[in-house]
Parts: structure tokens; sequence; C-alpha cells
């Protein structure tokens, strides 16, 4: 079976982080509760959206703000990746509450680790598993982003898929500037906890191994090679366009070092341009 899961490494980390969340009003949360005894026929109705699937256990309008996002970040990750759009369907279930999300979760996929939201790809469907918490906005931006990247490219390595799954949840407007993996990242290397390292990166073939600095890192070289005024998009649009026409791209590492001068150099310099206090996530 074809499969991958998709985690938030970052858990608590991320989940304290307010900025760009939605919240419900309380006469959201009202109708939330009354609605909630017709979970069962919500999940059984699914709206469409664009490419999304929607099945949520609550009465969530197509036209919210929030699955307009969504289904605006697909043209987004298309236009900034030079991808060609699939139209395979992301199925995107949605549960109104914590706990109902993770009995749902963990009766499904009893031996995945505990996330907050997951993305899972199998044989038959790409689909996201999110809550309605503090942080769904953020949650579903990450995970909807791999569903577009997992329906237009095949076989992504797990450190980009990651990495550009962090790039893409801060939302538009920006500029991918993730600001909880600016001051980590600045941090570590200033206690000497972190230089850059792809090929370690590469490594890393499962996604219950990602640590947090990982992810940090993979989001930093994913936002160096689109943001960096010195114009390194294309040995980042170009390795993604060998891996949808399935021919072996060899490690991105190397194709960074042929193309960029000292990139780890390059990398932390980069790092340390960036804002920590003017963008939050
Ligand atoms: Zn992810």
């Amino acid at each position: 079976m074809r499969s991958s899961l998709c985690t938030l490494a970052l858990g608590v980390v991320i989940a304290l982080s307010a900025a760009g969340c939605l919240s419900l009003s309380p006469r959201e949360k009202s109708d939330l509760a009354r609605q909630k005894s017709d979970a069962a026929a919500y999940l059984a109705h699914p709206t469409t959206v664009g490419q999304l699937v929607l099945h949520a256990d609550f009465m969530l309008p197509p036209e919210h703000r929030m699955l307009t996002e969504l289904q605006n970040e697909r043209e987004l990750i298309c236009d900034r990746l030079q991808l060609k759009p699939s139209k395979e369907p992301i199925h995107v279930y949605l549960f109104s509450d914590e706990a109902s999300y993770r009995d749902h979760v963990t009766k499904k996929f009893p031996n995945f680790p505990e996330r907050r939201a997951i993305f899972v790809e199998s044989d038959v469907e790409l689909s996201v598993y999110a809550h309605w918490g503090e942080a769904v906005a953020e949650d579903l931006r990450h995970e909807v982003a791999h569903g577009y990247l997992h329906a237009s490219i095949p076989s992504l390595p797990l450190w980009l898929d990651e990495g550009l799954a962090e790039y893409f949840e801060v939302g538009r407007g920006r500029r991918g500037v993730n600001r909880t993996h600016v001051e980590y990242l600045n941090g570590q290397l200033a206690v000497g906890g972190w230089q850059p390292n792809l090929p370690r990166l590469e490594a890393i073939k499962s996604a219950a191994d990602m640590t947090q600095l990982d992810y940090a890192e993979g989001w930093l070289w994913v936002h160096f090679l689109l943001e960096s005024p010195d114009g390194h998009a294309s040995v980042l649009t170009t390795f993604l366009t060998d891996l949808y026409r399935a021919e072996p791209p060899g490690p991105l590492s190397e194709r960074i070092r042929a193309a960029i001068p000292k990139a780890d150099a390059a990398v932390v310099a980069h790092l340390k341009s960036l804002p920590v206090d003017a963008v939050g996530n």
C-alpha cells in the first residue's frame, strides 16, 4: 500500500501561535453544539470546493473564508513552483472538536503517531484529517499543501515535502516567513546546536524521525531557494519538474552545490537577513 504520513512536527510550539488562526464567534460555537447531533449526516454529504472535498461533522458554509483561502492556495503553490495543477480530489475530514478527531483517527490509523492534523496518501485517496482548534487555518494550509503537492508530483523527498508545507502554511502575503523557525534556527545557530546540512536531511526516510530542527531547516532551504534576492528559484522548480516527469533527479543538495557557491554559508546569511519580529506565522 502506497501511503505516507505527514505530521505537524512542531506540535505544541506552533499550537501556541495564534497569529493567522481563525476562532469561532459565540454564535458559531452555539451553532456547532446544536449541529453536533447531525454530525453523521454532514459527514455523509461532503461539499466539493474546487479540488477539495470537505467532509465536516458540522455545518461549514462552502463560502467560508478559510475554504476560499484553501482553494486559493492551489494557485499559489502551482504559480510559485511552476507546477501543472492536478484535478485529483483532496478529501478533507474536518471535526468540530479534538476528541472527535482523535477518536476517528485513532480507530482508522491505529499505528500512526498522535498528531494535531495529518495528511494521508493511499492507493485510492489523498486525505487530510484535522479539527477545528485554535490553529485550524494553519493546520489546514499545511496539510492541504501536501495534498496539492502530492496530486502534482510523485515521490517528493520527505524533507522537501515538509519544507514546502511549512513554507506555504504561513499563508499568502507573508512570503513564506515562518517566525517560529527563524527564531529557533537563529537560537540554535548561536549556541552551536545547528549548522545547515542538507545531505543529512535527505537521508531521513521516516516522518516519525523528523525533529523540530529538521522541519525548520527544511523550511529554510525552501525559503532560501524561493525568496533569496540572488534568484535561486529555478534550482528548485527544475528539480520539481524532473520529479513530475518521473526522471530520477538525484539529490537536490548536489544541484544546489553545483549552482550556488558556498551554499551553506549563503543559507545562513539568508536566515540572518529574515525578520524575527515583524512577521508572524
Ligand atoms: Zn507536513
